[in-house]
């Protein structure tokens, strides 16, 4: 693709904001035209050496008792994202980021010990398909890790890591981040940060993503509210370069729900792995 923008920064935008962004290339302006004549093949059977790319969102980790950030009743709507989820806000006041990030952390250690069907159903046809399954999650819990799964990307970062704002060092981290910390590679007290993705800030391993999208046979999306780019224009990706065919699982349909050939929508922990008995039932 050449050094052509694919991959716009995170933003908390719509995806109609996002639509009339010049940030995005053209082709997702023109989804809806391409895929109007798309059908939606149930009985779909991939071949047996398919490649499936999964995108999992928040709603992957809902029933693993992890709140969603964009529902209404989600943490964007207790706590304002401009005190604690962008660089500014770290610089301007590193102990409150801290702290939030503190509180998520020690919660999401907790719902650690507690990955659930979906996540393990993606572990199992990790295991169990042969050809290559990658998982993309914006989460930044660990519990595709916990479910089994090892070909995942965090997208988005992920909690139990640390990152030091001098020499980029990433280190595993468990317990509380201060501003008393000193980064043991390079010596700086102060700068470690959450090794986590903030607004204004670029996805991680975006390169890597782009690959397993550009040389995907299936796209699922897990759980994710299709709000947030880049993440919701890998649909669109996906059917533009390489004619993937595209499944949604989520709890509703989502904005996007039209964009792709099936959808399948209720609980995650049951359509994740409803979905994939499916699939591993086609070998
Ligand atoms: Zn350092």
């Amino acid at each position: 693709m050449g050094d052509r923008q694919i991959f716009p920064v995170q933003t908390n935008k719509t995806l109609t904001d996002n639509l009339a962004t010049p940030l995005l290339p053209r082709y997702i302006k023109r989804s809806k035209t391409i895929l109007s004549a798309r059908t939606m093949p149930e009985s779909f059977s991939p071949e047996k050496n398919a490649s499936f790319v999964v995108l999992t969102g928040a709603g992957i980790s809902q029933e693993s008792g992890l709140e969603t950030f964009r529902d209404p009743d989600g943490i964007w709507s207790k706590v304002r994202i401009e005190d604690v989820a962008t660089p500014e806000a770290f610089a301007r006041n590193p102990d409150a980021v801290h702290s939030f990030y503190n509180m998520r952390r020690a919660r999401h250690k907790l719902a650690t010990a507690n990955p659930n069907a979906a996540h393990v159903a993606l572990a199992r046809l990790e295991t169990e398909w042969p050809g290559e399954v990658t998982i993309v999650t914006q989460n930044v819990d660990s519990l595709h890790e916990a479910g089994g799964s090892q070909n995942l990307i965090h997208m988005h970062g992920v909690h139990s890591m640390a990152r030091c704002t001098g020499c980029q060092h990433i280190v595993d981290w468990e317990g509380d981040m201060t501003t008393a910390h000193v980064c043991h590679v390079c010596g700086e007290p102060g700068g470690l940060r959450p090794h986590v993705v903030w607004f204004g800030e670029m996805p991680l391993e975006l390169d890597r993503i782009q690959a397993a999208l550009m040389d995907c046979d299936v796209f699922v999306s897990i759980g994710t509210s299709g709000n947030v780019y880049p993440a919701a224009g890998f649909v669109s990706i996906v059917q533009k370069t390489c004619r993937a065919h595209t499944v949604e699982l989520n709890l509703e349909p989502t904005l996007g729900a039209a964009n792709f050939d099936e959808g399948h929508y209720g609980p995650a922990t049951e359509v994740v792995p409803a979905f994939v008995t499916r699939i591993l039932g086609t070998l």
